[in-house]
């Protein structure tokens, strides 16, 4: 599976928002949007005006980069989220918070979906106490998520642990720091999504 490798920061740039992907980076002055907040390239600072498409576009690659998914793996999302009852556009962004690797971000053990990605995938979580390292594997209501006995010392999540007050849990989920477990305690709705995201752009987009 082909995987972006290039620098992130200039996806930020692209998307003109912060997409919060190097973590304690995103919060400091060394940010690359805060400093240069225009797109990335030779033309970068020219003004340019999108067309319809380009908005969609823009619209599908921004939440794609924001969860860190690959082309394909996320018209495989909007496929499912187009299959299942309801609005396709919410179901869709319901999917992607209820991913593991952006649950454990959620829920602060790690401080960026890359970060929750590696850990997932390097077995440093338990769901309902069994071993989970796929990051697409979608939480559900109720399901408990603990960190391995043998991680519960890596600086990272500890110190991620303790920055939990600046970025907030989500309605949906709960956090037992002192324990290093948490719950899920719903299916995220809109309102839980607080992200700048236009989703009815990329429903648009899929079905042309
Ligand atoms: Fe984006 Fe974070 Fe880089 Fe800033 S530091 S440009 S928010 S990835």
């Amino acid at each position: 599976m082909s995987r972006y490798t290039g620098s992130v920061c200039r996806q930020c740039r692209r998307e003109n928002m912060k997409l919060f992907l190097k973590g304690d980076r995103c919060f400091s002055d060394k940010c690359s949007y805060d400093r240069r907040g225009y797109p990335p390239g030779q033309h970068g600072q020219r003004r340019s005006k999108l067309s319809d498409y380009g908005v969609q576009l823009r619209e599908k690659q921004k939440v794609r980069r924001l969860y860190g998914l690959s082309e394909k793996q996320f018209r495989l999302s909007f496929q499912k989220a187009d299959r299942k009852k309801g609005i396709t556009g919410i179901n869709l962004l319901s999917m992607l918070e209820t991913r593991l690797d952006n649950t454990v971000f959620r829920m602060g053990f790690v401080n960026s979906r890359n970060q929750g990605r590696h850990f997932v995938r390097h077995n440093h979580f338990l769901v309902n106490g069994k071993k989970v390292n796929i990051p697409s594997y979608q939480v559900k209501k109720g399901d408990k998520i603990e960190l391995r006995e043998k991680s519960k010392k890596i600086q990272v999540i500890t110190d991620s642990l303790d920055a939990i007050v600046r970025r907030g849990i989500p309605q949906w989920l709960e956090i037992d720091k002192d324990k290093f477990q948490g719950e899920v305690l719903g299916v995220p709705v809109r309102e839980d999504i607080t992200l700048p995201i236009q989703e009815q752009l990329i429903v648009e987009l899929y079905s042309k």
